[in-house]
């Protein structure tokens, strides 16, 4: 019955066995070999996607660069009623799409319904974004000039996105795009590849549907050295890349090569501090959500747990017995709290980091292993793992990809668990939990939590599109989603226009004919 409703999923998605993985809006072609992509859940084969060759790719540029010559020209308030349509198409398939999230992906139901939300809810902020592309007046230094600035679009966007949020990457980045004016070529992740066959069906119908020029939305298919084709390009002056820090600094070193600019979301390395004066049941429910939601598969994955001395035995007993509450199995069956591991190279990675953590003198408080048997047969599901810990193990300091916890013991002022907290190279998620005022805002002060986002009594995970969403330091710096974060898919332009029939110069330089 499970399948039969996959099969209905994928019908309504108009995806087929076969897929071609290369489109540019109105036609599709893909010439390279092809991928298959398997499920987390169950081991099946979804469907296969063609690949994407050079040629297709010169094809899928040619599209994007002459699509970008009108959609430029459209007033950003009618570009902005086609991201509204496309937020309407997406609110009639929520259901299918979140499903085939949650198939190939291997997150919740309920998390693959929520990435489609989100980006039903990225696509509403375009909408009121699109008559709010405002630039700033300023006063001219000379009399009868006027001066002031103003956004343009970019150009062609191309968009890297990761397999962890196989939809909504895509959606944060080019609902903005397409309101300031630019057309967008995305590569999903080689390993969720049907997923981004079924959104670039849905936008192409809205397309179709409004007679507008290909290119505007394009879609490339494959693994890194399709990428590169984006990264190594000049007719792309943006590349916006979410995944590995890995994969970040070759991606910036490739486009800052070529002086283009790259926007960057790349790992994180959590961390909820508990206070002596946190609320524990709290506590508990945010740190075990954000440590085994997703699998532990999320960039804002809690992966440290900062436990004040004092009430140190307290929580890690009680995150210890809710742990002993998890039902790991099939995700689209809602009972279930954990699903699968993306494939066996990330079941590889998680099992050889708990390794090493004991090797490094980490006691583990709840055992990890791989789940086996029955409902089990994907190999891809693991058991959630406690490990306490030093925040100086080599482990420790790494994002390990997969749901284990590692708790580590603060004494003394709070100073010292954002110490611990600050101390690893990535800055994305942190939070604290803690009902003392003096704590809460010297967490967030100056010389407080380092990260892009930092919470308090709230856990890590998540983030609500209304805010700029991404990290520091080997996060990659990028900020992507609400705010004003759509400035970088624009370029900025200072105009001064002299309406006198005198031409003085700035700083009053004199220079007589
Ligand atoms: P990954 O780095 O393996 O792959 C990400 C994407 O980059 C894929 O599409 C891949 O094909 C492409 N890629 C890899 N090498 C490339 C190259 N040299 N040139 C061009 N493209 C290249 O990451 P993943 O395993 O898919 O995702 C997990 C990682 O993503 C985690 O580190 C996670 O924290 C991070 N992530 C970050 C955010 C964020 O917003 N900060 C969001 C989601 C995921």
């Amino acid at each position: 019955a499970e399948n039969f409703r996959i099969h209905e999923a994928l019908k309504q998605l108009g995806l087929a066995q076969i897929n071609d993985g290369t489109s540019t809006g109105s036609k599709n072609f893909g010439s390279g070999e092809t991928i298959s992509s398997y499920s987390p859940v169950d081991g099946a084969l979804i469907g296969k996607v063609t690949t994407t060759s050079k040629a297709d790719f010169e094809n899928v540029m040619e599209a994007a660069t002459s699509a970008f010559k009108d959609w430029r020209l459209m007033p950003a308030p009618q570009r902005g009623e086609i991201v509204r349509q496309f937020g309407e198409k997406l609110r009639e398939l929520k259901e299918p799409l979140g499903k085939l999230v949650s198939y190939e992906m291997g997150k919740s139901y309920q998390e693959g319904l929520g990435e489609v939300q989100e980006m039903i809810d990225i696509c509403d902020f375009a909408v009121g974004l699109s008559r709010q592309l405002h630039g700033l007046t300023m006063h001219s230094e000379r009399p009868g000039h006027r001066m002031y600035e103003q956004y343009h679009p970019l150009g062609v966007v191309g968009i890297i996105s990761a397999f962890n949020f196989p939809v909504a990457v895509w959606a944060w980045n080019t609902a903005l795009a397409w309101v300031c004016g630019d057309v967008c070529v995305w590569k999903p992740s080689e390993k969720t590849p049907m997923c981004g066959v079924a959104c670039q069906n849905i936008i192409v119908q809205v397309l179709k549907e409004n007679h507008l020029p290909e290119g505007i939305s394009c879609l490339i298919n494959g693994d890194y050295k399709v990428g590169e084709m984006m990264t190594s390009d000049n007719r792309i002056p943006l590349v916006s890349a979410t995944g590995s820090i890995r994969m970040g600094k070759i991606v910036a070193q490739a486009v800052a090569a070529r002086l283009g600019k790259s926007l960057l979301e790349l790992g994180g390395n959590n961390a909820i501090i508990v206070t002596p004066d946190a609320d524990i049941k709290m506590t508990v429910i945010g740190a075990v959500f954000g440590a085994v939601g997703t699998a532990g598969q999320r960039c804002t994955s809690t992966r440290r747990l900062i436990v004040h001395e004092s009430i140190y035995n307290q929580v890690k007993d009680a995150i210890v017995s809710a742990y002993e509450q998890l039902k790991i199995g099939n995700p689209l069956d809602e009972t279930n709290h954990v699903g699968p591991l993306i494939d066996s190279d990330a079941v590889k990675m998680y099992e050889a980091a708990l390794k090493e953590a004991k090797n490094e003198g980490g006691k583990i408080l709840v055992e990890g292993g791989v789940l086996s048997g029955d409902g089990y047969e994907s190999s891809c599901y693991v058991k959630p793992a406690i490990v306490e810990a030093n925040n100086s193990f080599k482990i420790v300091q790494e994002e390990t990809f997969a749901p284990i916890l590692y708790v580590l013991k603060y004494s003394g002022d709070v100073e010292n668990a954002i110490a611990q907290q600050n101390g690893v190279v990535q800055g994305l998620s942190s939070a604290i939990m803690t009902n003392n005022l003096r704590e809460a805002e010297h967490f967030l002060s100056s010389s407080g939590s380092d990260c892009g986002i930092a919470n308090v009594n709230i856990g890590t995970s998540g983030a609500e599109i209304g805010g700029a969403f991404g990290g520091e330091k080997e996060t990659g710096g990028g900020r992507e989603s609400g705010s004003d974060a759509w400035k970088i898919y624009m370029r900025r332009q200072t105009n001064t226009i002299n309406y006198t029939t005198e031409l003085p110069l700035a700083q009053g330089i004199k220079f007589d004919l």
